[in-house]
């Protein structure tokens, strides 16, 4: 049963008893805060490159109109704690959210907003689709980040078309030509009109075998990923004999879709560099002298070092990096679905301070 406070004067005064421990033991520097339940649920959570001043407008944000006054008249404890740095506040911050899901916090805030990843659903006839974030299933595979969602939308419906894969809803029933049942069963009705129209190979009507439709997802996966540009040869064959044929009409139209894959295969070719442009020791000065190095590779933080004041002390952050960094590793340009907020929360630092890039990195980004 809740022990908070049921009238007004009581959650006044322990708002003020909140507001007078602020004033005073927190301090001007980067830090992160937890507000608690009486209960210890954890309510919410938040960073601050000035944690003192950030904790104090709590205490001035207007009821009910902002969240800060509406967090902290819920909240019966606060606790916080420092960090050397705003980017090792941000990376805390995102840590305790993924770990204790504060009802408080909004989803994956702010400067990830713009950024869109391309998952393969894990389902049997998988299917390519934009997500903002993995939200709760993480399971598949994902691509990205990407900025510009509704410019990935259509060039995925390119690729699908180009290919013959659904975009249909997840959990439409797939019928493979191949399927035992099928072979008894009346001939099913596709779920949509692009098996008619000859743009989707039609998993859902019998039109195409399990393994014909797997042979076309290797293929959008390796076109995705680089290895191939499979899908834009017969576009571009189909366009020339149109344009020979003085069918204009449809090369207008087999140009726009030629286009919107090439502007597909770019973006993924910037974004293979941005992220392995992501990749460097990232030394930052600390509050108070403690300065940081961060291990940054492909996006993510893979290692964090105090400042090396010694050899034997960079030689350790030498040996740290080779074994992150290992030549022989393969990377396809998947992101591991739990890694996707700390890469959106590295590639958004970046792109807000690109002078703190390495040369090559911000030549590259
Ligand atoms: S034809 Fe069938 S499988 Fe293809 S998109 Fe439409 S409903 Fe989905």
């Amino acid at each position: 049963m809740s022990r908070r406070p049921r009238t007004d004067a009581a959650i006044e005064a322990r708002v003020e008893a909140l507001a007078a421990q602020v004033r005073a033991e927190a301090v001007e520097r980067p830090g992160v805060y937890r507000m608690h339940t009486a209960d210890g649920e954890v309510l919410y959570v938040g960073k601050a490159k000035k944690l003192r001043t950030r904790l104090l407008s709590y205490f001035r944000a207007e009821w009910p109109k902002e969240k800060g006054a509406r967090i902290i008249r819920e909240a019966a404890t606060l606790t916080w704690e420092y960090v050397p740095t705003e980017f090792a506040a941000l990376l805390h911050e995102l840590r305790l959210i993924k770990r204790f899901r504060p009802r408080m916090n909004v989803a994956m805030k702010r400067d990830a907003r713009h950024f869109a990843f391309v998952r393969l659903s894990h389902t049997n006839a998988p299917r390519f689709h934009v997500v903002r974030s993995p939200g709760a299933d993480e399971r598949g595979v994902f691509y990205g980040p990407f900025i510009g969602a509704l410019r990935l939308e259509e060039a995925l419906r390119a690729l699908n078309d180009a290919l013959g894969l659904r975009d249909c809803r997840l959990d439409q029933r797939m019928h493979f030509a191949d399927q035992p049942e099928l072979l008894t069963l009346a001939p099913r009705t596709p779920g949509c009109i692009r098996h008619e129209i000859g743009t989707c190979l039609g998993p859902c009507a019998g039109g195409t075998t399990e393994s014909r439709y797997h042979t076309r997802v290797v293929l959008a996966r390796d076109f995705l990923e680089g290895r191939s540009e499979h899908p834009l040869t017969p576009l571009r064959a189909e366009m020339e004999e149109a344009s020979a044929a003085l069918a204009y009409e449809r090369a207008a139209a087999l140009r726009d879709r030629l286009q919107r894959l090439e502007g597909l295969r770019d973006q993924f070719r910037r974004l293979r560099f941005a992220v392995e442009a992501l990749s460097f020791p990232y030394h930052l000065s600390g509050h108070g002298g403690e300065d940081r190095v961060y291990l940054i590779h492909r996006g993510r933080v893979r290692g964090e070092f105090a400042a090396p004041r010694s050899a034997t002390e960079q030689s350790a952050i030498d040996a740290a990096w080779a074994r992150i960094t290992d030549p022989t590793a393969v990377h396809d340009g998947t992101v591991p679905a739990h890694e996707i907020d700390e890469l959106q929360l590295v590639s958004a630092w970046f792109a807000k301070h690109p002078q703190q890039l390495p040369e090559i990195a911000s030549t590259a980004a």
